[in-house]
């Protein structure tokens, strides 16, 4: 599917054809908490190679922690997509800064639960992980039925 992501003030667009388009994951983790500003964040997946910079790269900023950079936008400030250098051929789309209309699900991974702030309750069915869960989103997408596989097999 044919995604197609912006940042709040629009000075950035991106897009990215991907098999892994389903908003199945939700991250309580301290990076997402802080960098997005809100107490669960969801990435949906894909290729870097597939990942295009339509519009604004000039106003891209990549901000570093260890092996993990995040995209954001430098006006607005819009968290856009993560890398991580040990899957370097591999990026994450942060399914808010979608704009194309995601498909719904009946639950969802939560996964970092035990980072999830106090006040936040989790009301999404779906399993919950203390840290990351033995499946990555591609793994939820074939064991869950969902998109295309991507020819690995467990
Ligand atoms: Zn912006
Ligand atoms: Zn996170």
């Amino acid at each position: 599917m044919l995604l197609k992501g912006s940042c709040y003030c629009q000075a950035v667009r991106f897009e990215i054809e991907t098999p892994w388009y389903y908003p199945l994951m939700y991250c309580y983790c301290q990076f997402c908490l802080k960098c997005n500003g809100g107490p669960v964040s969801c990435n949906v997946k894909g290729k870097k190679a597939d990942l295009k910079i339509t519009e604004g790269e000039d106003q891209l900023t990549i901000y570093r922690i260890r092996q993990c950079e995040r995209a954001f936008c430098r006006l607005c400030g819009s968290s856009l997509y993560l890398t991580d250098d040990r899957w370097p051929q591999d990026c994450w789309p942060n399914a808010a800064a979608i704009d194309t209309e995601l498909p719904v699900l009946e639950q969802q991974a939560h996964i970092y639960a035990k980072f999830k702030p106090s006040w936040y309750t989790i009301h999404t069915p779906g399993p919950q992980f203390d840290e990351y869960s033995e499946w990555w989103i591609e793994d939820f997408h074939r064991e869950w039925g969902l998109a295309e596989s991507d020819g690995k097999q467990r």
